[in-house]
This record gives C-alpha cells, structure tokens and sequence, in this order.
C-alpha cells in the first residue's frame, strides 16, 4: 500500500504529494486531469510571490514540481469508491483498487454554469467565476452579477468598489441573501438589482459585450451591454462519489478539522472539496501541506516498527 494515497491532482493535491513525498514515504497521487481548476484559469495574479502567471503555465509547474520527488502519478484515472478496510482503498473507474495507509482527499469542485449561449464560448473573455481573481480585470466597466445568493451579492458588493456597475441578476421574485447582504448592497450607489430576470444569453463577439436576460413579468427580453459577467450560482464539490463513507456537510463539501481529518481515521482532505470558507490556489495549497502533515503524523503513531 502507498502510505499517503493523495486523490485529486490539483494545487491542494500537488502540495499534499510533495509534503508526503519529503518525509521520504510512499506517496502515490491519482486524478482525473492533473491541474484541476488552473487549467482553466487565465491569469493568476494573487498567488503572493508571483506577480502574474497563467493558469495552464501554473499547472505545468505543480506537475514539474511534483515530478522532482519520487511519487507515483496516476493521470486521467477517476476514483469511484472509498472504502475502508485494513487499509483504506480507493476503486478506479478502471477497475484497479489502490491502497493507502492514509488517503488525502483533494479533488476540489467546479463552479456551477448557467448554461446559456455565450457561457462556455467567451470563458475568461469576459465571463467569470472568481470575482476575487478576476474582478480587478474589469477595473471601471460594467459589469453583471448572476445569482442572487450569498455568493452573488458578495461578489456584487466586492465588485460594486473596483468597476464602474454592477447589475445583478436574479431569476426569483427575491435575493436569496442574507438581508445584512442585501442591505448593504441596496445601499450602493452603482448598482442595479434586477429580480425575476431569466438569464437567455450572453453576447459578443470576440469578447462579451452584453447579457440578455428575459424580464419574467412581462415575457420582454432585454439587453444590457457591458464587459464581464459573473456567474454566482454556487460551487459543486466533487464528493459526490464518496457517499456515505466520509462525513459531507448539506452542501456535499468535506467536513474536516484544523489538521484536515475527517470523520474516517487516516482519512484526510483538503482544497476546494472541503468546508473550508475560502477557496483559492494558495488556501488550497496551505491545507494540502496541514493534511499531509496530519497524514505523516497519524502514521508514526498508528505504526509500531
Ligand atoms: P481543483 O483545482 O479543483 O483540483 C481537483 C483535482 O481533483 C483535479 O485534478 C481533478 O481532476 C481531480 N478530481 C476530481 N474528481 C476526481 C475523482 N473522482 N478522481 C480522481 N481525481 C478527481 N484561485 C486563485 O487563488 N486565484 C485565481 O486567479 C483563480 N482563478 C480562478 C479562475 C477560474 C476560472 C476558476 C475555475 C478558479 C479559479 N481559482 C483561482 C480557484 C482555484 O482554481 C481553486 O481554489 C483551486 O484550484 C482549488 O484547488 P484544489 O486542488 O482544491 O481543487
């Protein structure tokens, strides 16, 4: 068995393998696509140290780095089941059965799309997700907010101080926000709030230049012309393979401690998967090291030589 299995190839995984792999024990990392969310990021900007990069450039350097240490890298495998036996074991879609002393779980999540035309063809040209890493790119335009939860008035709050206007949009007749969200957001200056707004398009042409929404009332499409959109509709972590067999909080996210344990001895996670608040590269990164390092201390304590 590897004595840190690490599930999940993302900047969470990545910094669990390497920690792991420096204590000189064997560590194996298997994902689905190595990189994770970087691939298909644009710039980087907040990654303190480095003043700018880009997401695929950033991914390329997780892979080089974990490729210095002896870890064993299993792309393109999907993990199906956790099981816990003697060991813990994890089930490829393939069919093969890896086991672990300890598993780190990063396999991080993905940011919910709306799903109309434009979405997919003008990502990151102009449609967003991350209004902490891309919100100073439409520095003075306008710009919209889909989704009116806590996630979307954040963003619309966060990007009320560095574009020019924010409108947001809400397909319910109200905003889903906490009213202290709401209240502040009411209270600014360059934003519209526009409910039961049904999301239809978004334009442009080598770039957004617009949204296009249906006005639910009264059946009028109508079109607002701006530069960026971002969608707020909710992140969907990738646990939803895991079941029962480790403690998930109601929004499917990974429940662990300060040291990254979770409900399962020798189980541990970190990233975007679970219910830490923030998820960005460098938190990420910060708990894939807490957990491996909670991973080599459960070992030399469950381990009589
Ligand atoms: P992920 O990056 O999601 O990696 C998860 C890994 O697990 C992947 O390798 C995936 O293939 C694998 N996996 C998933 N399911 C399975 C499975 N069943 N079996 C095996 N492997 C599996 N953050 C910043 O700090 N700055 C930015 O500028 C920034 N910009 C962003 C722009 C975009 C468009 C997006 C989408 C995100 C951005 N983020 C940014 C957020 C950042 O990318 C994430 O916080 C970070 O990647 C989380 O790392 P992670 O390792 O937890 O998860």
């Amino acid at each position: 068995p590897y004595e840190v299995l690490v599930v999940g190839g993302g900047p969470a995984g990545a910094s669990a393998a390497i920690y792991a792999a420096r204590k000189g024990i064997r560590t194996g990392i298997v994902a689905e696509r190595f990189g994770g969310q970087v691939l298909d990021t644009l710039s980087i900007e907040n990654f303190v140290s480095v003043k700018h990069t880009e997401g695929p450039q950033f991914a390329a350097s997780l892979e080089e780095h974990v490729k210095e240490y002896n870890i064993d890298v299993m792309n393109l495998q999907r993990a199906k089941r956790l099981e816990k036996k003697d060991f813990i074991e994890i089930e490829l879609e393939n069919g093969a059965v890896l086991k672990g002393k300890t598993v780190i779980l990063s396999t991080g999540a993905r940011w919910r799309n709306v799903g109309v035309p434009g979405e997919a063809e003008f990502k990151n040209k102009g449609v967003a997700y991350c209004p902490h890493c891309d919100g100073p790119l439409f520095a003075g335009k306008d710009v919209a907010v889909i989704g009116g939860g806590n996630s979307g008035v954040e963003a619309a709050i966060d990007l009320a101080n560095i574009v020019n206007h924010v409108t947001v949009l809400e397909y319910n007749a109200e905003l889903k926000a906490d009213s202290v969200l709401q209240d502040r957001l009411r209270s600014l200056p360059n934003v519209t709030v526009l409910t039961k707004a049904q999301t239809k398009e978004i334009t442009g042409t080598d770039k957004v230049n617009g949204i296009s929404y249906v006005e639910l009332e009264t059946g009028n499409v109508k079109h607002v012309e701006l530069s960026g959109v971002f969608v707020q509709i909710g992140l969907v972590p990738n646990t939803d393979w895991l079941g029962d067999t480790v403690e998930r909080n109601k929004f499917g996210e990974i429940v662990v401690d300060q040291r990254g344990a979770t409900n399962v001895p020798g189980v541990f996670a970190a990233g975007d998967c679970t219910n830490s608040p923030y998820k960005q590269i460098i938190i990420s990164m910060g708990s894939g090291a807490t957990a491996s390092l909670s991973a080599f201390d459960h070992l030399i304590r469950s381990e009589v030589p």
